[in-house]
């Protein structure tokens, strides 16, 4: 039996992974191959190497505290690359247009905290006296958090925080499919600070965040390297079409035959060459984000970065959306000497920041730092990397789309959405997803077998 997945980013990777492991555990001969576009493999994922710096184009890491990411690793025999952030950047700053506020890292000190007016922490400290929401239709970001909490911790905290995850804007993602632990605590315990009380969570971090010695791009190499000669590179799908009880996949000027396909795209390709899908794709918005990696000598940005970095509030009034201090986070990424800062600009709520020309994006970026951080004068040493198209942001009526579109896949039978379009934007939700489609896959094949 073949198995096709379209995609080869950490979404169709790890699916091809898991469909050949589960099919081998269950005594299913399956030949699976990954069709993916560019001449790489990893998608949004890739570390590149240059004058001595580590840059990541996408991703600086994933978080230990959901296990899937680190199963597959252990299981790909890739453990000992790991590398875990640096404890001491552990402090994060908001910046609101004045200065660099520390986050507080326990309930304690949110009280003492300049993050917000007394009336903003008295706002948020009502919380458990306002009622749950009695429907359970989806609402967005935004909305949840004014009812829960107030005007100053959306526009001062959560807003940042939604910049810092899906460079969105809290006014038009969805609850439901961008907080679905938010929207569960309201459900479960009515109130987060209940949630956040009965849970012993206080403040403490969600887990730390995770990359290997040699950056990103080696998880990427460990599960290519894993696939061997199932993975076809340059081989960019133009069209999947439904051919008796399988599907027929055009590449270039050749059809090929499968049982079942796995797609994972992102949603504006899905909807081009799966034309059933097109409607449910058109809902997701990509916004466009830049990265841009500034190399400072020591001596020049010393005393200025402090722990792992900085997010800014719309109204702060800067074109940087935020940035890591990458060299306090990870050791090796920067060459002896220097430092290097990662700068994120663009996104739902500032799409034109992200699409300047490169001369005048760095001096704007510059210009940001400096102003945020102090750090004066021009980097030593600079890289941009563009994202036209960067994560996509779940609309409000989100569950609803992939609903529709998974009701649509199921009728047609043998066809399964996958990827970061759909189920999650972490690299954690990629590999949990990935066990989950390859047991469908799995179940599927043995029906059809
Ligand atoms: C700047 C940035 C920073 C991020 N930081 C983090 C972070 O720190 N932690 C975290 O967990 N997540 C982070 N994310 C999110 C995370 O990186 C992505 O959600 C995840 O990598 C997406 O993986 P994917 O495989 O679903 O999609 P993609 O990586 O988009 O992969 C899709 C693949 O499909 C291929 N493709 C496209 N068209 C075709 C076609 N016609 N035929 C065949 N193949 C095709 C593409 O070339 C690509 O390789 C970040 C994202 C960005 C942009």
């Amino acid at each position: 039996m073949k198995a096709a997945v379209i995609g080869g980013g950490i979404s169709g990777l790890a699916t091809a992974y898991q469909i050949k492991e589960m099919s081998k555990a269950a005594g299913l001969d399956v030949h699976v191959t990954v069709f993916e576009k560019e001449n790489r493999t990893g998608g949004t994922i890739s570390t590149v190497e240059e004058n001595g710096y580590l840059l990541e184009t996408g991703p600086n890491g994933f978080l230990d505290s959901k296990k899937s990411t680190l199963e597959l690793i252990t299981h790909l025999g890739a453990g000992a690359a790991l590398e875990k952030s640096n404890r001491s950047s552990a402090r994060r700053y908001i910046y609101n247009g004045k200065k660099l506020m520390m986050l507080p890292d326990k309930p304690q000190k949110f009280l003492t905290s300049p993050i917000m007016t007394l009336s903003g922490k008295l706002r948020v400290m009502l919380e458990p006296f306002i009622a749950a929401k009695k429907s359970d239709d989806d609402e967005s970001v935004a909305s949840f958090v004014l009812r829960r909490i107030g005007r100053q911790a959306l526009d001062n905290l959560v807003g940042p925080m939604v910049s810092g995850i899906y460079a969105g804007d809290p006014e038009r993602l969805s609850l439901k499919s961008a907080f679905p632990r938010m929207y569960g605590l309201e459900r479960e315990y009515g109130s987060l600070i209940k949630a956040m009380m009965k849970l012993r969570r206080g403040g403490a971090p969600p887990g730390t965040l995770t990359s290997f010695k040699s950056g990103m791009g080696s998880l990427i190499d460990a599960l290519t390297g894993a696939l061997g000669e199932s993975v076809k590179t340059d081989a960019g799908i133009n069209l999947v079409e439904k051919s008796g009880r399988g599907w027929k996949i055009n590449h270039g000027s050749t059809y090929e035959e499968f049982d079942a396909v796995v797609t994972a795209v992102p949603a504006y390709v899905l909807g081009r060459i799966l034309p059933e899908a097109a409607e449910e794709c058109a809902e997701i918005y990509y916004p466009p984000l830049t990265v841009v990696h500034l190399g400072y000598k020591n001596s020049v940005i010393a005393g200025k970065t402090d722990g792992f970095g900085f997010l800014t509030t719309k109204a702060s009034g800067t074109k940087v959306l935020g940035a890591i201090f990458s060299t306090n986070i990870f050791i090796n990424r920067a060459p002896e000497g220097y430092s290097l800062v990662t700068v994120m600009t663009g996104g739902a709520n500032f799409p034109e920041n992200a699409m300047m020309e490169h001369d005048k994006l760095l001096s704007t970026v510059c210009e940001g730092i400096e102003k945020i951080t102090g750090i004066k004068g021009a980097p030593d040493f600079w890289k941009i990397f563009p994202h036209e198209k960067a994560i996509p942001n779940y609309q409000v009526g989100h569950p609803d789309t992939v609903k529709k579109l998974e009701n649509k896949m199921e009728k047609m039978g043998g066809i399964f959405p996958a990827g970061n379009a759909f189920y999650g934007v972490g690299i954690n939700d990629a590999t949990m997803k990935s066990m989950e489609t390859a047991a469908r896959v799995a179940a599927y094949l043995k029906g059809v077998k």
